[in-house]
């Protein structure tokens, strides 16, 4: 049985667990605020309760998921896991913090990944004593439904590293895919320049919210539209994520919207937060 830790009981950190556990892994799952960690809980054991409504799911099924979830509410009370995966803020200082945290207190064997965006993993990696046992493990939103794990290699992660964690993906049913130690890896890098184009389209007046959403829905065929998506993804995550693009490069192209800065200072930061470019 593989166990596990995951840090942040966010909309990230709260499906990671739920997936992980619903695929037999033991989970440990914890977040700096008991609300966050009540919240996450909460979130899971709805889920799941939404499943067994649908009859997708048995009810003693839910209860074995829920049974194979601990909140607990320090890092330090947590036995020896095999991987640890934050799912913290996109902030790169918290996440250094918590890897330092982490290394300190986890033997020798335990993998440490995190679940960013954007943010390098190297870097990460560096503060602590076992470079080769960090990765890159980018789950998408919402976890329980989408697919893919973008797997990232930092510069020193080492090959039995990346063997495991790509077990582990599979394990949890996913389809890994790999990546090296680029800002944004594949993922962000090619989604969020168009989400921050529709913001800017938005901005200039060139077509109203609707629209912008619309013709991406039924011209190029996306689930749904770059606006819908950024609420969905958090407005702070993806500005966040374009200033590690915009940096990492160097490039210009990659400066975030000026109507999403605003946006974001104003606390509107989507669905999360109940009100972004749509009302929730
Ligand atoms: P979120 O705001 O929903 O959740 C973050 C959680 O982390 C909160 O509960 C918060 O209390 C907790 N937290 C913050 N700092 C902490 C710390 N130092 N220690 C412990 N807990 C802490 O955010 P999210 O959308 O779940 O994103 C989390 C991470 O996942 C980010 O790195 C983000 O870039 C990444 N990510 C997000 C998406 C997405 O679509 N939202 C997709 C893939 C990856």
């Amino acid at each position: 049985m593989t166990t596990m830790l995951v840090i942040g009981a966010g909309q990230m950190g709260g499906g990671i667990a739920q997936t992980a556990a619903a695929h037999g892994f033991e989970v440990y799952l914890t977040d700096a605020l008991a609300e966050g960690l009540r919240r996450g809980v909460e979130g899971i054991s709805s889920r799941l309760g939404k499943q067994v409504e649908k009859g997708r799911m048995a009810s003693d099924e839910r209860m074995a998921i829920l049974e194979r979830i601990h909140a607990v509410s320090q890092i330090e009370e947590v036995p020896e896991v095999d991987l640890a995966v934050e799912a913290v803020v996109e902030d790169e200082e918290q996440k250094r913090d918590l890897f330092r945290r982490l290394d300190a207190h986890f033997g020798p064997q335990t993998i440490l990944a995190s679940n960013t965006s954007s943010i390098s993993i190297t870097r990460l990696a560096r503060v602590t004593s076992r470079p080769h046992q960090v990765i890159g493990m980018h789950f998408m939103n919402p976890v329980p439904v989408m697919t893919l794990v973008e797997v990232i290699r930092g510069e020193l992660t080492d090959d039995a590293t990346v063997a495991t964690v790509l077990r582990y993906a599979r394990n949890m049913g996913k389809t890994p895919v790999e990546a090296h130690d680029y800002p944004g890896f594949v993922a962000n890098r090619i989604l969020m320049p168009m989400i921050n184009e529709a913001i800017f389209a938005l901005g200039e007046g060139v077509a109203d919210r609707d629209a912008i959403d619309t013709v991406m829905k039924l011209g190029m065929n996306h689930p749904m539209g770059p606006l819908t998506l950024a609420d969905f993804i958090g407005l702070d995550t993806c500005l966040a994520i374009l200033q590690v693009l915009h940096e990492g490069f160097g490039d210009p192209k990659y400066r975030p919207a000026p109507l999403l800065k605003k946006m974001v200072d104003a606390g509107l930061y989507g669905r999360k937060s109940g009100r972004g470019f749509y009302q929730y």
